[in-house]
């Protein structure tokens, strides 16, 4: 007795921020037999792992329209989820720091087309950075910029609310089933084989962070991406007294306070191989403590609780990948997102569910796509941590 093959409308593949949002929006477009494998549990991958900072200070015009595009769907997320949960969104405002003129002064261009955009950012003085936080040592300060609406939320929360709607639409969330191939015949997707069975579609889509390369090769996809770890850590809960993220792109490091009190700073190893790798080290926790404790010294009275690692997925330019691919239709993909790829999801997760069901785009993410490494078009962000 042969059994029915199963279908669906479209499998998304990964079940991170990306993913879950991505879920909900194309169910809000009536694509509702979606189905969405995650090979361990929801923000298993990089979401669960990530600070959540949500900045709209950026260089380019594209990161600013996303990502301030995505703070804006973020602040009234819950109730337009219906989620009975808080997703902690806190806009306490991003503090970042130049220690140089040189990074002054491309703050001040990178400023001027984020006002021309609507984003309410500004340079302040070393004064006012002191009193925005007034725990920050100043001594080797050059400069900084500040956005009052940028902020952090929680990961965790902010994945099962998008989760959470998509599942009320129709969609079938399904941990724990790792695919395991992508079927292709005559240029285009056909289904998808997990641990668990096959599926028929037409459309598949890669939202599977760190694991993206593997991912697009089981579709015979080769794209320039690959994995590095960084490390994290969060210290015990005290009464807040830190509202803004506090970020230096020099450094390398950001440091936040949660609303529950504790501390989250993390910082980037300029000398990390490449690779999936998830373990924590205590030379990561002693090199950010030295960096950090030089702006922020207060934060010596902290004991850190706990400390863990994650991977960004990167390109050659460090921003993602969005689209499909010429001569394969059906496959689809958003990847590649470095170390923003939580603060742009809500309006990325937009705009792959508008060009899969064919709707008009709310902004254009062409340059974007795959081929823009072939052509020579990279694209070159300035403010990148
Ligand atoms: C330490 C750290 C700090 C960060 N801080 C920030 C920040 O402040 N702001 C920001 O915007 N971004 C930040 N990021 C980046 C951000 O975490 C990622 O860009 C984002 O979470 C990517 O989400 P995603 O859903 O695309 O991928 P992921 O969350 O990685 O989800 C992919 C999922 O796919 C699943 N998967 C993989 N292979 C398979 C398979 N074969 N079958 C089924 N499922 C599979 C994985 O288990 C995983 O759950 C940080 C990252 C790290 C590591």
């Amino acid at each position: 007795m042969g059994s029915m093959v199963e279908t669906a409308g479209a499998v998304i593949i990964g079940g991170g921020i990306t993913g879950c949002a991505t879920a909900y929006e194309l169910a809000m477009r009536g694509l509702t037999d979606v189905v969405l494998f995650e090979k361990d549990y929801l923000t298993a991958g990089a979401t669960g792992r990530c600070a959540a900072g949500v900045r709209q200070q950026w260089g380019l015009e594209m990161n600013i329209r996303l990502s301030r595009g995505s703070c804006k769907i973020l602040e009234t997320l819950e109730e337009d989820l219906g989620y009975p949960h808080s997703i902690e969104f806190k806009q306490g405002g991003y503090l970042l720091l130049a220690f140089s003129g040189e990074l002054l002064e491309q703050f001040r261009k990178n400023i001027k087309l984020q006002n021309e955009l609507g984003v309410p950012s500004r340079e302040v003085s070393i004064e006012e950075a002191q009193q925005i936080v007034p725990h920050l040592c100043t001594d080797e300060l050059v400069g900084a910029t500040f956005c009052p609406e940028d902020g952090h939320a929680n990961p965790f929360h902010t994945t099962m609310a998008y989760a959470h709607a998509a599942r009320k639409l129709g969609v079938d969330i399904r941990t724990r089933t790792r695919v395991t191939g992508i079927d292709v015949s005559e240029g285009r997707v056909v289904g998808v084989q997990t641990d668990r069975g096959y599926i028929s579609t037409e459309i598949v889509y890669n939202a599977a962070g760190p694991h993206s390369g593997p991912i697009a090769a089981m579709a015979g996809v080769e794209i320039p991406v690959y994995s590095e770890r960084h490390q994290i850590l969060v210290t015990e809960p005290v009464t807040p007294y830190q509202g803004p993220m506090v970020i230096s792109f020099e450094r390398g490091w950001y440091c936040q306070q949660t609303p529950h009190g504790a501390f989250i700073a993390g910082l980037g190893d300029p000398s990390e191989p490449r690779g999936i790798n998830n373990e924590a080290t205590w030379q990561f926790a002693e090199l950010l403590a030295h960096e950090v404790l030089r702006i922020l010294p207060s934060l010596e009275e902290l004991r850190v609780v706990r400390q863990w690692s994650g991977q960004y997925n990167i390109t050659p330019d460090a921003q993602p990948i969005l689209g499909g691919v010429r001569g394969l239709d059906g496959y689809y993909m958003a990847v590649g997102f470095s170390g923003h790829g939580f603060m742009v999801a809500p309006m990325t997760a937009r705009l792959m569910a508008q060009m899969i069901t064919g709707e008009e785009a709310d902004m254009d993410i062409s340059m974007l796509d795959l081929e823009r490494f072939e052509r020579g078009e990279l694209i070159l962000e300035p403010n990148v941590v």
